[in-house]
């Protein structure tokens, strides 16, 4: 591998792994924390939601693209959608549903957003395949039900180093584009949360 290649390769990861898991935190809680309850779901507020969503969608597009490169190696080892606990957070509900009810920073009742949406536009994907258990609610015995587009962001944003190990140069320098456009757009989110806080309409 040529130094230019591992360099990408590295940048890469840090943008998978210890930037945008940090960073999504920080996004979810300070866009939970200002979000004013009733404001978020104004009209003009679920028009900018709208406005994310269909920019997240377009992303998480492009993510899971790349992950077509490595997707055999994540079928063998299967560790990001072990456990029982929930994926979504603050944001891929409300961005995805403004009216949600789930606005805490865990959902402990109920089932996904993303799920919801995709039961009700019919595109649920290994329709009558077995649940796996111990894992994700989503996962089947032939992977994720939901589609890339309805899935929590952490689950397209996420690489470990036998992933990214699977792409091109040309996929990682692709994935950096596209994590720094994951975080803008929910740093826009936290900046549409603040303004349903503070702005007078
Ligand atoms: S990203 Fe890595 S840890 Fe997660 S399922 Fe794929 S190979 Fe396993
Ligand atoms: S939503 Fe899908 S990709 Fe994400 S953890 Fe669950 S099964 Fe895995």
């Amino acid at each position: 591998m040529t130094p230019a290649r591992w360099t990408t390769r590295m940048v890469f990861l840090f943008y998978s792994r210890p930037l945008f898991r940090a960073w999504e935190i920080f996004c979810n809680h300070a866009a939970r924390l200002l979000a004013h309850k009733t404001r978020m779901r104004s009209l003009q507020c679920s028009r900018e939601w709208a406005e994310l969503n269909l920019r997240r969608m377009e992303i998480q597009r492009g993510l899971g693209a790349i992950s077509t490169s490595h997707a055999h190696v994540c079928a063998a080892c299967g560790h990001c959608c072990k456990g029982t606990r929930e994926r979504d957070a603050f944001l891929d509900r409300v961005v995805q549903q403004p009216d949600t009810e789930h606005t805490g920073a865990r959902r402990r009742t109920g089932q996904m957003v993303g799920l919801t949406l995709a039961q009700a536009q019919g595109l649920l994907l290994h329709a009558g395949v077995p649940h796996a258990t111990g894992c994700c609610n989503e996962l089947t015995c032939q992977g994720c039900r939901l589609p890339q587009t309805h899935r929590p962001m952490q689950c397209l944003a996420y690489f470990c180093g036998a992933a990214a190990r699977a792409l091109s140069q040309q996929e990682c320098e692709e994935g950096i584009r596209l994590l720094r456009a994951l975080m803008r757009l929910q740093w826009d989110a936290v900046r549409l949360a603040a303004r349903s806080r503070f702005s007078k309409g």
